[in-house]
C-alpha cells in the first residue's frame, strides 16, 4: 500500500458551494502540509446532487481504491461532501473503518482512529440515522469521548467562530461582530424580537442564510456558554423529533441536556468571547425570568388564580398582566382594595406557607386527638345499644299488641300502644341519627389524620426544596393546604388554611397590598 498517497474527494451538490478546482486546491495544499502526496489520477471532482451517492461512478471508484489499499487517506474540504442517504453514509464510513483509510476533512477536523469518532461523524453529517444498534453505539461513543479524551464532541461551527487546530481553539470569523451585537443587546435586556427586527433592518442574514432571524435561533446562540468564554461539550443529545418534517427518519432533533451534564473543557480556548462568564450567567438569569413572565402572561397562569378573595364583594381576584409584572384585580373593584401587587402578594403568600411549614408546633397541633377519637367510639357503642334496646322494645310492643291469646291483664291498651310506639320509634330514630353524625365525625378525623400525615411527609420532603419550587409546585402546595388569601377592605390580606374536609388550622398573616 502506498501509505503516504492520498485521494481527494471534491464535490458540488448545489449552486452556493465553493467551485471544484478551488476545493481541490485548498484540500491539496492542506494534505501536502500534513505530508501526503496526491497523484493527479486520485483527484475526484464530482457534480452530484442526489443523495443516492453510491450510484455515483466516481464514489464507486473511490471505494474500490480504498478496498484495494491504493490510498492511505481521503481528503475532502468538508464532511458534507459525503452527504448521502443515512444508510449510505454508514456504508461509506464502514469502508473507512474496515480498510483503515483515514478520512481527513479540512473544515471538520476529527481526530483519527476510533470507531466512536467515526460514528460521531455519522451523527454530525446525517443527524438522520436510522435507529439501530450502530446508533446506540454512536451515542455511547459520543458520550464517553469528552470525559475520556477531553475533546469536543463535534466540530460544529458556532456562530461567529471557526475551529482552529494545534492548539485547539475557537477564533472569531466574519460573523463575530454580529454575535457580539446579539450578546451586548441581550445583556442590556433588549427583547429578542427587537434584536431580530434590527438585524433584518441592517440586512444581516441568519446563520441559516435567511432574511429573518428566528427567536429560537437567537435563543440557541444565547444559551451557548462558549460566548461567555467557556466551551462546553455534550450540551445536546440527538432525539427522535416530536414532529417529523417531510421525509426524514432517525434521530434528527436535539434536546438540551441539563447544564449539570455539560462537560466544561477549559483547554479549548475561546478567543474574544463577547461576554465575560459573569455576564453570560446574568444573561441566562434574565432569559429565564423573561420565560417565566411570558409563560405567565401567555397561559394566564397566575399563582394565586382563584385563591385570593375580596372580602368586601365575596368575589375572587383575577390575575391581570402589566408590562413587566402583574396584578390581582377584584372584578367589582369599587369600595374595596381593588388591586394587589402580583409579585409581592405571591412572595408574601410563599413566605407565610414557608413559615407555617417551618413551625414544628403547627404539625403537632394538627395531629388528631386520640382521646377524642376513643370517646367518640365509646359514645357510638352506647348509642348502638340504646338503639338496639329501642328496637327490642318496639318488637315486644308489637308482639303484645297482636297477641290475642294474652289475657286481659297483659293486653295492651290501644292508646298506650300508640304512645309507646311513638316513644320507641323516636328513640330509635334519634340514636340512628346520632350514630350517623358520629361516624361522619370519625371519618373526618380519619381524613384529617391522613391530611396531617401527608402534610408531615410534605414538610419533611419539601422544606429544603422550597427555594427551588416552580409556580406549579407552589400552586399545588397552596391547594393541598386549602389556602385562600382573604383581602379586607383596607387592603390587608390574610391567609386562611383548611386541610381537606375540615378546617383544622387558621393562621393569619398580614399582606399589605401595594396599589400602583
Ligand atoms: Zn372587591
Amino acid at each position: 500500500m502506498s501509505s503516504k498517497e492520498a485521494a481527494i474527494w471534491a464535490r458540488v451538490s448545489g449552486a452556493d458551494q465553493q467551485s471544484l478546482p478551488s476545493q481541490v486546491a485548498e484540500v491539496r495544499e492542506w494534505l501536502e502540509s500534513l505530508g501526503w502526496t496526491v497523484p493527479p489520477e486520485r483527484i475526484f471532482m464530482v457534480d452530484w446532487t442526489s443523495r443516492d451517492i453510491l450510484r455515483c461512478p466516481q464514489m464507486q471508484q473511490l471505494l474500490t481504491l480504498m478496498r484495494d489499499g491504493k490510498v492511505g487517506a481521503i481528503g475532502s474540504l468538508h464532511l458534507g461532501r459525503f452527504a448521502a442517504r443515512p444508510g449510505q453514509v454508514a456504508q461509506i464510513l464502514d469502508v473507512f473503518r474496515q480498510t483503515g483509510v483515514e478520512l481527513l476533512c479540512k473544515q471538520t477536523p476529527m481526530p483519527k482512529g476510533l470507531m466512536g469518532e467515526v460514528m460521531g461523524l455519522v451523527l454530525t453529517i446525517g443527524k438522520a440515522l436510522q435507529v439501530d444498534r450502530a446508533n446506540e453505539g454512536a451515542a455511547k461513543g459520543l458520550h464517553d469521548r469528552p470525559k475520556l479524551h477531553r475533546l469536543p464532541v463535534s466540530f460544529r461551527r458556532p456562530y461567529g467562530y471557526v475551529w482552529e487546530q494545534n492548539p485547539l481553539r475557537l477564533v472569531p470569523n466574519e460573523n463575530w461582530d454580529t454575535a457580539n451585537y446579539l450578546f451586548r443587546e441581550g445583556l442590556r435586556g433588549t427583547p429578542s424580537r427587537a434584536i431580530s427586527r434590527e438585524l433584518k433592518k441592517r440586512g444581516i442574514r441568519s446563520p441559516m442564510g435567511r432574511e429573518e432571524w428566528g427567536i429560537q435561533t437567537i435563543m440557541y446562540i444565547f444559551k451557548n456558554p462558549l460566548y461567555g468564554g467557556r466551551f462546553h461539550a455534550l450540551r445536546c443529545e440527538c432525539t427522535e423529533p416530536v414532529r417529523r418534517k417531510g421525509n426524514t427518519y432517525g434521530k434528527s432533533s436535539e434536546r438540551y441536556l441539563p447544564s449539570g451534564d455539560w462537560v466544561y473543557l477549559p483547554e479549548v480556548e475561546v478567543v474574544d468571547p463577547p461576554l465575560s462568564w459573569d455576564e453570560w450567567q446574568r444573561l441566562q438569569q434574565r432569559l429565564q425570568q423573561n420565560r417565566l413572565l411570558a409563560q405567565r402572561n401567555a397561559r394566564r397562569d397566575y399563582l394565586l388564580r382563584g385563591l385570593a378573595i375580596c372580602d368586601v364583594h365575596k368575589r375572587r381576584f383575577q390575575g391581570s398582566p402589566r408590562n413587566e409584572w402583574w396584578q390581582y384585580v377584584c372584578p367589582v373593584g369599587k369600595g374595596c382594595s381593588r388591586s394587589l401587587n402580583g409579585p409581592s402578594t405571591e412572595e408574601r403568600a410563599k413566605w407565610v406557607v414557608s413559615t407555617l411549614l417551618n413551625d414544628p408546633d403547627i404539625v403537632n397541633r394538627l395531629r388528631s386527638d386520640g382521646e377524642v377519637e376513643s370517646s367518640i367510639q365509646k359514645d357510638m357503642k352506647s348509642l348502638e345499644s340504646k338503639r338496639q334496646r329501642s328496637i327490642n322494645s318496639l318488637v315486644e310492643l308489637e308482639h303484645r299488641h297482636i297477641d290475642n291469646r294474652a289475657d286481659e291483664v297483659h293486653r295492651i291498651d290501644a292508646e298506650v300502644y300508640a304512645r309507646l310506639k311513638r316513644q320507641y320509634s323516636t328513640q330509635c330514630q334519634w340514636a340512628s341519627e346520632r350514630i350517623e353524625e358520629l361516624s361522619q365525625q370519625l371519618a373526618n378525623m380519619e381524613h384529617q389524620a391522613q391530611a396531617v400525615a401527608s402534610l408531615q411527609v410534605m414538610r419533611d420532603q419539601l422544606l429544603d426544596r422550597l427555594s427551588e419550587f416552580s409556580t406549579t409546585d407552589w400552586r399545588k402546595l397552596f391547594t393541598d393546604l386549602g389556602m385562600t388569601v382573604h383581602v379586607e377592605e383596607d387592603g390587608n390580606a390574610i391567609c386562611h388554611f383548611s386541610l381537606p374536609y375540615r378546617q383544622v388550622v387558621e393562621k393569619t398573616a398580614d399582606i399589605v397590598s401595594s396599589t400602583p
